[in-house]
C-alpha cells in the first residue's frame, strides 16, 4: 500500500530541488542510468556543463553521501530488508545532491501517517506541488491556499461549482457538470487489483472522484474549539509515537486521539475528522490526494502545526530519534522524496522554511486559562476596591449623621452583580 502511494505522489509531480534538473517521476531521470545505478550515485550536472555537478558552480548544491537514519523502529514492521522504502533511499543510491541554494525552502505500511512524520511528510509534500504549480503556471509567487474546515458545519462550503465542485443533482455522489472538476479522474486507487496482480500502479484512469452527498452525515466538521484544544497540547508526539499516543499534539492534529480523553482509532477529530466528513475519494489515505481539496485540507493543517511550533518553539529533540514507526525517527529520510530530505529539517516554523499564514488561529487552553485567571484577578481587585468605598461611604454618611445632614441622594451600593459576573 505504502509503496503504491509513493508511485502516485511520483506521477502527481515531479520531484526535484533547485539543483537537479528536471525529473518526470520517482528519480530524476538523468539518474536512472546502468552507470548511476551500478555507481548507487544520483549526482547529475545542472544545465550543459558536465563539470556543473548538482550546480555546484553556482552554489546551488553538492554531490554528497547520502546519511540515512539508523536508529531503531518501533511499531508493526515485519518486513526488515525485503521493503525498499527502509533507510531510504540507499537500496538505491548513496550518493545524491544536497541542496544549498539561498531563498527557496526546498534547495534542500505507511510513512506518512500515524506518528510524527505525519507533520513534516505532508508539509514537504506541499512545498513540492506549490513549486511544481509554480513552475507551471510561470508564478513564482503563487502559494497553495487553505480551507478553514474547523467551522463546526454540516455542510463542506467549498464544494461549490466555482471551487472545488458542487454534489451533481442527478447523481450527488459524483462531481456537478458545471464544474471543473467533474471529470477529473482518480489514479491508483485499485489496491486489491494490484496485489493480487502482484502489480504498481501505472496511472491509468481509474474513474471520477467521489464525495459524500451534502446532507447525509450526522457527523459535523471540526469547530476552532478543536482547534484550540489540539494548540493547547504542549508535548510534540509521545510513547509509541503512533496513532494510540495520548497528550501528542500530533496525534491529535492527526485526528486520532479524541480531544477530552478517551482513545480509540474509530473516534475522529480535526483532520481525520476532515476527510471522514468529505468520504468517497477523501476517505481512504491511498486514495485521498486524488480530490483536489486534499491540498487546502492539508495546508490548513499546516497552518496549525506552524501554529504550534510558533507558540512552543520546540527544541530539536522534542521529536523522537528512535523507536517512533519506520519512517518517523527525527533522522529518517521522508519516502519517497528525492535528493533525501529528514524529518527533522521540516521541523521549524513556516518563516524559517520561507513562507507563512495569513491566518489568526484561537488562543491555546493555557492561555485562555492565563486570560481567565487574570480577569478573575481583575475582578477580584474591583471588588476589594469597592468594598473599601463602601465602606468609606458608610464612614462619610455616619459622619454626616452624626453631624445632623440629610443625604441629598439616597446612594445604595450592591455588590452582588459583580460577584455575579465574576
Ligand atoms: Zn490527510
Amino acid at each position: 500500500m505504502g509503496s503504491l502511494r509513493w508511485l502516485f505522489w511520483a506521477g502527481l509531480g515531479y520531484l526535484s530541488c533547485y539543483c537537479v534538473p528536471r525529473a518526470q517521476a520517482q528519480f530524476p531521470r538523468a539518474c536512472m542510468t546502468v552507470d548511476a545505478l551500478r555507481l548507487k550515485r544520483c549526482c547529475p550536472p545542472l544545465g550543459r556543463d558536465p563539470g556543473n555537478i548538482c550546480g555546484s558552480l553556482q552554489g546551488r548544491g553538492q554531490c554528497q553521501g547520502v546519511q540515512a537514519d539508523t536508529q531503531p523502529w518501533s511499531g508493526p514492521y515485519t518486513l526488515r530488508n525485503v521493503d525498499d522504502r527502509e533507510r531510504w533511499p540507499l537500496k538505491f543510491f548513496n550518493q545524491s545532491c544536497q541542496c544549498t541554494g539561498p531563498g527557496r525552502p526546498f534547495t534542500g505500511i505507511d510513512f506518512s501517517h500515524q506518528g510524527p512524520a505525519f507533520v513534516t511528510w505532508h508539509r514537504y509534500h506541499l512545498l513540492l506541488l506549490e513549486r511544481d504549480l509554480q513552475r507551471l503556471i510561470g508564478n513564482d509567487s503563487f502559494a497553495l491556499p487553505y480551507w478553514n474546515f474547523a467551522k463546526g458545519r454540516n455542510e463542506c462550503d467549498i464544494c461549490t461549482d466555482q471551487l472545488f465542485g458542487a454534489s451533481r443533482p442527478d447523481d450527488p455522489g459524483l462531481i456537478s457538470l458545471n464544474s471543473r472538476f467533474s471529470r477529473w479522474q482518480i489514479v491508483c486507487n485499485s489496491l486489491d487489483d494490484y496485489n493480487r496482480l502482484v502489480t504498481l500502479c501505472n496511472g491509468s484512469d481509474e474513474g471520477p472522484l467521489r464525495r459524500r452527498p451534502p446532507g447525509t452525515s450526522s457527523e459535523r466538521l471540526p469547530t476552532m474549539e478543536d482547534v484550540r484544544r489540539c494548540l493547547s497540547l504542549q508535548v510534540f508526539d509521545s510513547p509509541p509515537f503512533f496513532r494510540n499516543s495520548s497528550f501528542s499534539f500530533r496525534n491529535a492534529l492527526e485526528g486520532f486521539d479524541k480531544l477530552g480523553g478517551a482513545l480509540n482509532s474509530p473516534m475522529l477529530s480535526l483532520h481525520n475528522l476532515a476527510h471522514s466528513f468529505l468520504n468517497g475519494t477523501n476517505v481512504l489515505p491511498h486514495s485521498a490526494a486524488n480530490d483536489p481539496i486534499f491540498v487546502v485540507l492539508h495546508s490548513f493543517t499546516d497552518a496549525i502545526f506552524d501554529e504550534w511550533m510558533k507558540r512552543f518553539k520546540p527544541s530539536n529533540n522534542a521529536w523522537p530519534e528512535e523507536l517512533a514507526p519506520i519512517g518517523h525517527n527525527r533522522l529518517y529520510n521522508m519516502v519517497p522524496f528525492f535528493p533525501p530530505v529528514t524529518n527533522n529539517e521540516l521541523f521549524q516554523t513556516a518563516e524559517q522554511l520561507g513562507y507563512t499564514y495569513a491566518i489568526d488561529l484561537p488562543g491555546s487552553l493555557e492561555e485562555s486559562q492565563v486570560w481567565a485567571a487574570m480577569v478573575g484577578f481583575t475582578t477580584g481587585g474591583a471588588l476589594i476596591a469597592l468594598a473599601m468605598l463602601v465602606l468609606l461611604l458608610i464612614l462619610f454618611q455616619r459622619q454626616r449623621q452624626r453631624r445632623g445632614f440629610e443625604p441629598l441622594m439616597n446612594v445604595s451600593f450592591s455588590p452582588k452583580k459583580y460577584t455575579e459576573e465574576a
